[in-house]
Order: C-alpha cells, then sequence, then structure tokens
C-alpha cells in the first residue's frame, strides 16, 4: 500500500482528508505533518490537532516550526497589529498567508522523501478557489512536477483530493467517516472558544447547517 503525507490542522478539510486516507490506506501508511507557521491560531489548532491524533493512536507526529512567517507580517492571520476580519466585511483575501502553501508542501516532500511515502496530499477544496491561489489546481499540478523534478525517485505526487468538493461536501463525507467534529478547530482566532464571525467560522457553520447537522463545537453567543 502507498504512504501518504497529510498536512493536518484539525480544521475540518483536512481532518476530513486525513480520516478518508485511514480508510483508504491504513493507518500505518499515513503520515500527517503539522505546522507552526507563526499565525494567531495555530497555537489552539496544533492542541486540537494533537490531541485528535492522541485519540487515533498516531505517535511521534512532526511538527514544523516556522513562525518566521508570523514575523513577515503579510496576512491578517499572523499580523499581530491587524485583525482578523469578520466574514461580513468580505475581506478573506487579507488572511492568505503570502507562499503559505508552497513551503508547506516542500516540507511536505522533505517528509515523504524520508518516510518513502509517494503522496504529499492538503485539504485544499472548491470553496478555498476565489481567495487562495495556492489552492487552486494550477499551482498544485506543478508543485507535484516540483516534487518530482526534486528527487530520483520519480514517483512523488502532491494531490487536493478535495480540490473540487465544497465543504457543504466535506461534511457530507467527514459524516459518513464518522470524523468526531467536537475534536476539530476552525477559528482563524484562535481564543478559547470558536468567534463564529470569521471567514472560517461562518464557512463551517454554513456547511454543517446546509447538510442538517449541528456543529458540536461551542461558539462565543
Ligand atoms: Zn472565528
Amino acid at each position: 500500500m502507498e504512504k501518504v503525507v497529510t498536512l493536518f490542522s484539525s480544521g475540518m478539510d483536512s481532518t476530513t482528508l486525513l480520516y478518508k486516507s485511514i480508510r483508504d490506506k491504513g493507518k500505518e501508511n499515513v503520515f500527517p505533518l503539522l505546522f507552526n507557521y507563526g499565525s494567531k491560531h495555530n497555537k489552539k489548532e496544533n492542541k486540537t490537532a494533537y490531541s485528535l491524533l492522541e485519540y487515533l493512536g498516531f505517535k511521534k507526529v512532526p511538527l514544523v516550526e516556522i513562525p518566521i512567517l508570523g514575523s513577515f507580517g503579510g496576512s491578517t492571520l499572523t499580523d499581530s497589529n491587524r485583525e482578523i476580519p469578520s466574514a461580513k466585511e468580505g475581506q478573506q483575501r487579507t488572511t492568505v498567508v503570502p507562499g503559505r502553501n508552497t513551503i508547506m508542501l516542500a516540507f511536505g516532500i522533505s517528509y515523504a522523501e524520508s518516510v518513502g511515502a509517494t503522496v504529499v496530499e492538503f485539504g485544499a477544496c472548491a470553496d478555498d478557489y476565489i481567495s487562495y491561489p495556492d489552492c487552486r489546481e494550477i499551482f498544485i499540478e506543478h508543485m507535484a512536477t516540483v516534487a518530482q523534478l526534486g528527487s530520483d525517485r520519480k514517483v512523488l505526487s502532491v494531490e487536493a483530493p478535495f480540490v473540487n468538493l465544497s465543504k457543504i461536501e466535506i461534511v457530507k463525507l467527514g459524516e459518513e467517516l464518522s470524523v468526531p467534529w467536537d475534536r476539530t478547530w476552525t477559528c482563524y482566532k484562535g481564543e478559547e472558544l470558536a468567534c463564529g464571525q470569521c471567514d472560517a467560522d461562518v464557512e463551517r457553520l454554513q456547511a454543517f447547517e446546509a447538510n442538517g447537522i449541528k456543529d458540536p463545537i461551542e461558539y462565543v453567543s
């Protein structure tokens, strides 16, 4: 069975992807990889991610520490002088962290080479298309080419299995896979409770509502 490196953040997309890969390939062939890129919610999401990974029986999952990206200040996710926008402000583009997926996939490629995996996958989905250029198919295809050109193995690919799925469809798939949504984290603010106002939360809540499911995590009322 092929091995896969799964970039994992504990969000609804990457958690559903992790569960899908465990179902399709077996847990022993799935290698999650976590990141701290200096965002306001990294600490919270990594705590949530490690808790879920422990629940699933994973051991020694690496955390890539690149908080220097935060000090670049190119995004409201990382810049302490700028607020995370609420969804109604229509400013989701300000949450793009420049080069983030290029950098994270490069680490994923390195990890895949090291553990003998043939796939690096991440949870980009159709809803990311408008605001996030590094979640588009053309980018993913070219990262796969980069991965192959930089390796003698010539087998490595970069994939985003949900690139044509909406978040509504991801919640539907997650339900089929019995994803424990109460063990996931989405809010960009990374505080005690999810704010329910940021773009990430609003997309999440809409996806649950469209599936007729109540999101089990607690929000600021
Ligand atoms: Zn939020």
